[in-house]
């Protein structure tokens, strides 16, 4: 990995943080809160949240077994990948590579943030090639995208190729795990310790059913995290968030009930939409969705909607020709979609 120093930009580098109001006193007892020009009625909601979310952090350190400080949270996981961009890349000169299909942030991202963005195609399986990826790089290339589970493919990505390309990309290496609570491979999380260059992508919005309250997590060495908390808005996880992810965690068994359910019924569902008449092959999965090609994906589609029932039309991203990207609900919400299939 190059210095950290030759990989931020220069002007975020030498960034002097916003400094709010309640950052100024540290390390003594206060009671009288006349700072920040909040008003003194309506508790809790007329105090501005803590900007570092140290509660919240605390409680995730223990369940994710990755201390506080190497950890930063957003609004999404969203928020985690536009903070990449704007920490890392120069406008107009550098560029980043990703994996092609995936995510389709990581694009609109660089987009927004007029940065090339460089897909390079999965072989076989959908499967990282490290060497055809590392030569898609070059010395203007800062960050490496990279989603295992994959979205919108569903399945996990080779570890020796991941840490292969963590292990000889100088800059920065993003591995998005929102999927993770669901795959049979264990998170990189514990690769963090000997990767200085590696930022992995959790969220609460899939296993752990959180998607309204917006909370993203991003883990990485403690330099790193401290760039993400430099450039972030300084109160950009609100207090209704914060309490609502800690009630979540406060139960993290709760999350395993639902992964279990989803699984079993996700080992039902795909052999089922396999049998189907307009089915040409399931793709294997190791998350709450899965990828199927079909005879005509757009007119089924079509068709299901006109039935109230939702799936992701895919039919026009690279290598995913005809499939429909189904997400697991409940038994009867599956029910219903095969019903419908089966009429069709
Ligand atoms: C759903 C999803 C996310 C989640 O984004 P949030 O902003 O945290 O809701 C992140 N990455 C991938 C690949 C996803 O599919």
């Amino acid at each position: 990995m190059k210095e950290l120093q030759q990989l931020v930009r220069p002007n975020i580098w030498s960034l002097a943080p916003y400094s709010s109001a309640r950052d100024e006193y540290s390390g003594h007892e206060a009671h009288v809160f006349l700072d920040a020009n909040e008003n003194p009625y309506n508790a809790p909601y007329n105090r501005y949240p803590d900007p570092l979310q140290r509660q919240l952090k605390q409680m995730l350190a223990k369940v994710k077994h990755v201390p506080d400080d190497m950890i930063f949270l957003g609004n999404g996981s969203d928020e985690a990948i536009d903070l990449t961009y704007r920490i890392f890349c120069q406008p107009a000169r550098d560029n980043v590579v990703a994996i092609e299909p995936t995510y389709g942030m990581y694009r609109v991202c660089a987009d927004i943030n007029n940065v090339e963005y460089r897909p390079v195609l999965l072989g076989a399986d959908y499967q990282l090639q490290a060497s055809d990826l590392l030569a898609a790089c070059d010395e203007h290339t800062k960050i490496v995208w990279l989603c295992s589970p994959n979205n919108p493919t569903g399945n996990s990505l080779r570890r020796d190729q991941l840490l292969l390309v963590a292990d000889r990309f100088p800059g920065i290496v993003v591995v998005d795990e929102a999927y993770i609570d669901f795959a049979q491979q264990p998170s990189l999380r514990q690769e963090l310790a000997t990767h200085p260059n590696l930022v992995i992508l959790q969220t609460m919005s899939k296993a752990w059913g959180s998607a309204a309250i917006r909370l993203g997590m991003a883990f990485a060495h403690r330099d790193i995290i401290a760039l993400y908390n430099k450039v972030k808005y300084p109160y950009n996880v609100n207090l209704l968030t914060q309490q609502q992810a800690m009630q979540m965690l406060a139960d993290p068994f709760e999350v395993d009930k639902y992964v279990r359910l989803l699984l079993a019924e996700r080992q039902r569902l795909m052999p089922a939409i396999l049998q189907l008449p307009v089915c040409q092959q399931v793709y294997p999965s190791d998350a709450n969705f899965f990828l199927a090609r079909m005879t005509d994906a757009p007119t089924i589609y079509r068709y299901l909607v006109d039935r109230g029932i939702i799936v992701r039309n895919r039919s026009q991203v690279q290598q995913c020709h005809n499939c429909l990207r189904i997400t697991v609900g409940t038994r009867s919400e599956n029910n219903e979609l095969l019903a419908a299939l089966r009429q069709y």
